[in-house]
This record gives structure tokens, C-alpha cells and sequence, in this order.
């Protein structure tokens, strides 16, 4: 059975491959599912927030510029 490459919170790491959420298969996955339009970006601004407040919360606040980069840098060109 295959893994979703979903986001394990609140560390915020993949289930499938333990990557970073979102790793590369999960970039190129929800690529796909919600096709053109800024829906996809809006949604991971949301998810960028969340993971921020999750791991500051536990007390491993994550680099600002990383984590936008991580979440929002690949949208226009997810099979990079
Ligand atoms: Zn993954």
C-alpha cells in the first residue's frame, strides 16, 4: 500500500518518505489535485502559518525564510 506523502503535524514532516512536508511528491501531488489558480497558494500561505505556530509551540520556532521558501517557493514550478 502506498503512503499518502501527507504532512505528519504537528512536526510537520511527510508520512510517506519523512521528508520536510511538502517534500517533492507531495509539491507535484498537490500540483495536480488542484490544478491552475491561486486556491493552491492561498492554502499553503494557511498551512505555512499553522506548521509556524506548531513548531514554535513545541519550541523549535523554524527559519522564516526557509520555511516561506519550503512551503510557498515551488508553487509556480512544483516539479522542480
Ligand atoms: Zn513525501
Amino acid at each position: 500500500m502506498t503512503q499518502r506523502h501527507a504532512p505528519v503535524k504537528p512536526l510537520w514532516f511527510c508520512a510517506a518518505c519523512a521528508h520536510g512536508w511538502p517534500c517533492t511528491q507531495a509539491r507535484v501531488e498537490l500540483a495536480a489535485d488542484y490544478g491552475p489558480g491561486r486556491l493552491l497558494a492561498l492554502d499553503m500561505a494557511d498551512l505555512l502559518r499553522e506548521a509556524t505556530a506548531d513548531l514554535t509551540r513545541l519550541g523549535a520556532p523554524p527559519e522564516p525564510m526557509y520555511f516561506h521558501v519550503r512551503f510557498l517557493g515551488w508553487i509556480r514550478n512544483p516539479a522542480r
